[in-house]
């Protein structure tokens, strides 16, 4: 393993350390600060870089704040105990790439959508007969716990399921051969076959699902309206639209 992937996995799990020794602190009553959790393990919305949490949902967090007059204090935790640490107001916010489901609707709150993803099929580079989610069918499948990929996986006929706490580890469980695909979301997927870190993986087939992320907030949460007009704000005067450049070198496609 080289360092640069060692570094690379140990940033994935860095938010995982993080969360345990950050999880005595919250917003203590403080009303201009939100504490708002994220699970940074999934480069470009939010990963840790030389000890720096940063990434698109970082950056477009913050800005909401600076609409609303919030200071944002980030909070790493695990993406599969974000929606109990906004039941237990123990957060202000989430922030974590986060699909808007109906399940999760009703456990917690969300702004509107501000980012539309889907999830892709990942297999090995040299894996010539998966091509759709058909073909998965009784194969071994590695996916993040607690995600939309992960149900995903479970709905498909015979599959062996393996779950991980980030997503970059069930991606090096498929670089490493030890499974026969990955279902994630294709922009963190793409980004993290980009970096180099996961060799002889692709993505095949067409984006399986239709998702937008938002922005969680405990259920019934004061502070929904301030973020709606917030993101509003920022799509309205460019703002969102030089973050979503910056991260993923292109603008926006259009709304739909
Ligand atoms: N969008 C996916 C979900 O909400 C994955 C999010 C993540 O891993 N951070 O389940």
């Amino acid at each position: 393993m080289n360092v640069t992937r060692a570094r690379f996995l140990r940033n994935a799990t860095v938010g995982l350390l993080a969360a345990g020794v950050l999880a005595a602190c919250g917003s203590g009553g403080d009303t201009n600060t939100w504490t708002v959790g994220t699970e940074p393990g999934f480069a470009p919305f939010e990963t840790m870089n030389g000890g720096q949490l940063e990434g698109f949902d970082i950056d477009l967090m913050n800005a909401v704040g600076e609409k609303a007059g919030k200071t944002i204090e980030f909070k790493s935790l695990p993406f599969d105990s974000l929606i109990a640490a906004l039941q237990g107001n123990s957060i202000d916010a989430a922030i974590s790439s986060m699909t808007i489901t109906p399940e999760r609707q009703k456990a917690v709150d969300f702004s509107d959508p501000y980012f539309d993803a889907g999830l892709a099929i990942a297999v090995a580079a040299n894996n010539t007969k998966v091509k759709t989610i058909d073909d998965l069918k009784g194969k071994k499948i590695a996916v993040q716990l607690g995600t939309t990929g992960a149900s995903t996986a479970t709905n498909i006929e015979g599959t062996k399921i393996t779950t991980f706490e980030s997503a970059p580890l069930a991606l090096t469980e498929l670089s490493n051969g030890n499974v026969d695909a990955v279902i994630n979301d294709a922009p963190a997927t793409k980004a993290a076959i980009a970096s180099g870190n996961i060799p002889n993986v692709k993505i095949v087939g067409e984006v399986l699902t239709d998702e937008s992320y938002g922005i969680a907030l405990p259920k019934g949460s004061e502070n929904v309206a301030a973020v709606n007009s917030a993101i509003a704000e920022l799509k309205a005067d460019g703002t969102y639209d030089t973050i979503y450049q910056k991260w993923f070198d292109m603008a926006p496609p259009a709304a739909k």
